[in-house]
């Protein structure tokens, strides 16, 4: 079993979208270990995507991350990481594909409804960063 880090980002909260994503991860198979709602700060959102700081769209898409409630969740099922992205599609809502969530509830490359970890050592990192081991106890 491996587990992933997950984001239900601002625009799909907002619009109403957190049920109908959860009811996705359920019927895909997953547990969910973890789960909350948050409101970040800019800063606490910098944070998160520390990777990205350099990329010229970090000012915008962490004030987008901070613009609205978010849902953290920890997901868990047989090869988590990929499973997941594969369910959310391509990072760009216009490219993912039919049936995914980024094709059903993104609004645009960077308010594109969810977020998933890339690879072990990212999914720990992210993991960490919102919970800790007492949170995620089955
Ligand atoms: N993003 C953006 N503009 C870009 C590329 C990415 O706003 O040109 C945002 C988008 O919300 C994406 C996040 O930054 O989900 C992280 O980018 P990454 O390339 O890691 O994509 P992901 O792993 O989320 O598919």
């Amino acid at each position: 079993m491996e587990r992933t880090f997950a984001i239900i980002k601002p625009n799909a909260f907002l619009a109403g979208n957190a049920g109908k994503i959860i009811a996705r991860i359920y019927a895909e198979g997953f547990k969910i270990v973890g789960m909350k709602k948050l409101y970040l700060s800019k800063r606490e959102a910098e944070g998160f995507y520390y990777v990205h700081k350099d990329r010229p769209f970090f000012g915008e898409l962490t004030d987008f991350m901070s613009s609205g409630p978010c849902i953290v969740m920890v997901l868990e099922a047989e090869g988590a990481i990929k499973k997941w992205r594969d369910l959310m599609g391509a990072t760009n809502p216009a490219n993912a594909a039919e049936g995914t969530l980024r094709r059903e509830f993104g609004d645009s490359l960077e308010a594109n409804a969810t977020h998933g970890s890339d690879a072990p050592e990212t999914a720990a990192f992210e993991i960490g960063y919102f919970f800790s081991g007492l949170e995620l106890l089955m």
